[in-house]
């Protein structure tokens, strides 16, 4: 009786590490935004990753480049943003996040999680502030 128990726990420890692997699609992506670990939770749409982004909008027209790097092998998915206006700004300190780079609406400041340790989207769960990027400079 006690060597069918452990049978049937090998046999079911072997279908769960089976199944992980044959639902590689589903399984979670590592959003790297801007060089920093997101917790971001990515959508999918058959082969089609959703990135929830959130941008900042500042002025009348904001320009934004975004490049997104999608690595399967490592689920990972590297985003780069940068908006277009801010690279022309000065080298002021940040009045949004008061120079910490740490994004105010996260609990607490700067762990890209809100009060109910869910993902904060005003960052995009980078923890970093989205106005300065987490440089402390505008
Ligand atoms: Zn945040
Ligand atoms: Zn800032």
């Amino acid at each position: 009786m006690k060597a069918k128990l452990s049978l049937l726990v090998v046999v079911l420890l072997t279908f769960l590490g089976g199944y992980t692997i044959g639902s590689a699609s589903v399984e979670p992506y590592q959003v790297v935004i801007n060089g920093n670990p997101s917790k971001l939770k990515v959508g999918h749409d058959k082969d089609s990753l959703i990135v929830p982004l959130a941008l900042p909008v500042t002025s009348d027209q904001e320009d934004w480049n975004i490049s997104l790097l999608r690595d399967d092998k490592a689920h990972k998915l590297d985003v780069k943003m940068t908006s277009v206006k801010r690279k022309l700004r000065g080298d002021t300190d940040c009045y949004y996040c008061a120079a910490t780079g740490n994004c105010t609406q996260d609990y607490p400041a700067g762990s890209g999680v809100n009060y109910a340790g869910a993902c904060e989207y005003i960052c995009s769960g980078t923890g970093k502030c989205v106005h300065c990027g987490g440089t402390g400079k505008l």
